[in-house]
Order: C-alpha cells, then structure tokens, then sequence
C-alpha cells in the first residue's frame, strides 16, 4: 500500500513481547478493504453456517446443498498436545531455575502458535463466507453456556465460535454479506430438514439426525446448517434428495 502511495506512515514502534519482535505501524490509509459490495459470482441461495461438533462449521443452502466444510485442524490439535507436553515439563522443574525459565518460554511459544493457528483458519472461513454468500445465517450461540458442558469444552474452544462469530459481523460490513442471527430458541439441531418436525432429544453424540417421521438420515451438522439456511421461514421446506 505505501508503495502505491495509498498509506502515510506516521510513526512506527516496535517491541519484544511473547518471544516475538513486533513492529506496530500508525498512519493514514485508504480504504483497506476495496469495498466489494457486487453479488456478482456470489451463490446466490441464502446459506447457514453450522458451528459444528463435529466439524468447525458447515455452510449449507436452503436446498439442502453443502457449500462449504471448514475441517477441524490438525496442526492446531497437535500444537494443543505440544503444549499438555510442556505444561508437564514446567511442572517437573524447580522454582527459580534456568529449566523453569526455559520451559515457560516454550510455553508461551505453543500458545502463540495456537492463538496463530486458530485466526488463520477463523479468518479464511469468515472471509470466504463474506466474500462467497449474499446471505447467512448463524446460530445465536451461548457460548458460556455451552462451555459448561464437559464434553464439549474441547471443541468449542477449539472452534473459536464466538471469534468467528465476531469476524464475520465485521467482514459482513466490509464486503456486503447480509449476516443474520437466528432466534436463540429456534431448535437448529433438533428439527428435520426434510419434513421439519422436531425432535425432543438429540443427545451430543449422536451424529446423525434420523428422522422417524419422514426417514430422512443426514449428518447432524449438514442438517442444522440447512435449517440455518431457512430460517426464519422454516415452512419453505424442498424436498431433499437425500431424503428420496
Ligand atoms: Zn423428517
């Protein structure tokens, strides 16, 4: 940008912080993000993303067609069983000691490097949500809530919902993504996307929605991002293909 002439520094400051050197740049710029408000080469269904249990997220059509699979990380799994590795390390080591010193340095390393992993994937998702959709929507997640839950700590620390939920509020603005919020209450998981009766149960480890009303069996995720994807008018029921 400063050599199209379209960003005047005006100071520069730079630090050593996490083991890193970083340099923060302040100035004037352009618009950063070339508006791209076009629907042009955009799908043009309104879409919902799924923050999944068993993946991140799933992105599916009001037609019941899966656009986009964000897949769990496997570098950020094995960063996350570096770092069990180094907290047993550190706690092996006396106060005060050079070992001490060293390990905790390795771990603040690891956690640089997770904190990195996890934008990289968050951001590619939300920009290409941003950039690809005219319309999504998402599920009005409790996060805290959720986190309560044992078993599903794990993932959903892992998938970073309510940052992705927050980038996507931002890059919606930046490129025209028209971002809407589904009621709290609306029963994503637990509806059938083939004949929309509800379920009363549908426990974290069942991965398949079966339905016994219409038959339809579809991936648990796939089948609440289809939902998503209708709401709020859940009545504008297709019939699926998978469901045939
Ligand atoms: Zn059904």
């Amino acid at each position: 940008m400063m050599a199209a002439g379209r960003f005047h520094p005006q100071s520069v400051s730079v630090s050593f912080e996490q083991g890193k050197w970083w340099i923060s740049v302040e100035g004037v710029a352009a618009v950063f993000h070339p508006q791209r408000h076009s629907p042009k080469g955009r799908h043009t269904k309104s879409a919902g993303l799924d923050m999944g249990v068993r993946t991140l997220a799933v992105v599916a059509d009001t037609d019941g067609d899966v656009l986009h699979v964000v897949k769990a990380v496997r570098s950020l799994q094995n960063a996350e069983q570096q770092l069990k590795r180094a907290n047993q390390t550190l706690s092996r080591t006396k106060k005060g000691s050079n070992g001490r010193k060293r390990a905790r340095a390795r771990l603040t390393r690891i956690h640089a490097r997770i904190a990195n992993l996890r934008a990289d994937v968050l951001h590619k998702a939300s920009h290409w949500a941003a950039t690809n959709l005219c319309r999504l929507t998402i599920e009005d997640l409790n996060v805290e809530g959720m986190k309560q839950l044992r078993a599903l700590a794990k993932t959903v620390s892992d998938a970073g919902m309510a940052e992705l939920r927050q980038q996507l509020t931002y890059k919606a603005g930046w490129y025209g993504l028209e971002l809407v919020i589904a009621d709290r209450w609306f029963a994503s998981t637990k509806t059938c996307s083939g004949c929309s009766n509800v379920k009363a149960e549908m426990c974290l480890s069942e991965r398949t929605y079966e339905c016994h009303l219409c038959g339809l069996i579809i991936d648990r995720d796939v089948n609440a991002a289809i939902n998503l994807a209708r709401w709020p008018d859940n009545t504008m029921i297709t019939p699926l293909a998978a469901a045939a």
